[in-house]
């Protein structure tokens, strides 16, 4: 893995494991946990630098894996374009999508979990809500806006600078996950 990647992906976890116990034990709600996925139907973004550890991750999969996450890759393709979103417009309209209903190509349906956990971008490590269940995200087409979980933006810049210090930082710019992966994965 890109070795500043892994740092920032290191420093974050660390700084959201102690932001979310204090906001625990100060009583906040926050319902995220294992096999909790209706997140992995929301948008995410990557920086260039991420979507090439996603695809390294995807190529080292057995063959049956791999063959899964390209097909998840077409199918959001086609969601998109089904739903008349333009897959190459990374800010799609998210009363649209939301409806949509497109699953992240690298989750696992079955297992409710992520096919690249380990290395899942900082847009899915950072996503937390404030609610006492899951099912605002799991009625995310009729609700508009959901409390996320702010973390400081000393994190934010945190992570900002490291991304930005990676070799291509100056062409990083941030896109759809599932088309920029599906990209690097010869899915047009
Ligand atoms: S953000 Fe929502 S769907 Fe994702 S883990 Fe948290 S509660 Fe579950
Ligand atoms: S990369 Fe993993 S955690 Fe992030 S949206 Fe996709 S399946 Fe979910």
């Amino acid at each position: 893995m890109n070795r500043a990647v892994r740092t920032a992906y290191a420093q974050f976890d660390v700084e959201a494991k102690m932001l979310l116990r204090k906001a625990r034990s100060e009583g906040a709600h926050i319902p995220c946990g294992p096999r909790c996925d209706h997140c992995c139907y929301d948008v995410a973004w990557v920086v260039d630098e991420e979507a090439d550890e996603l695809a390294e991750r995807v190529r080292s999969m057995p063959a049956a894996k791999r063959e899964q996450v390209v097909r998840g890759c077409e199918a959001w393709l086609a969601g998109m374009r089904g739903a008349g979103l333009d897959p190459d417009k990374n800010r799609p309209d998210l009363r649209t999508y939301h409806r949509a209903h497109l699953a992240c190509p690298l989750l696992d349906r079955e297992a409710h979990s992520c096919m690249a956990y380990a290395v899942r971008p900082l847009a899915c490590r950072a996503h937390y809500v404030n609610a006492t269940d899951p099912s605002p995200c799991a009625n995310r087409a009729n609700v508009p806006v959901i409390d996320t979980v702010e973390f400081p933006d000393s994190i934010r810049r945190a992570m900002a600078t490291i991304l930005q210090t990676t070799t291509r930082a100056q062409t990083a710019r941030d896109m759809l996950l599932p088309r920029a992966l599906g990209e690097r994965l010869g899915v047009r």
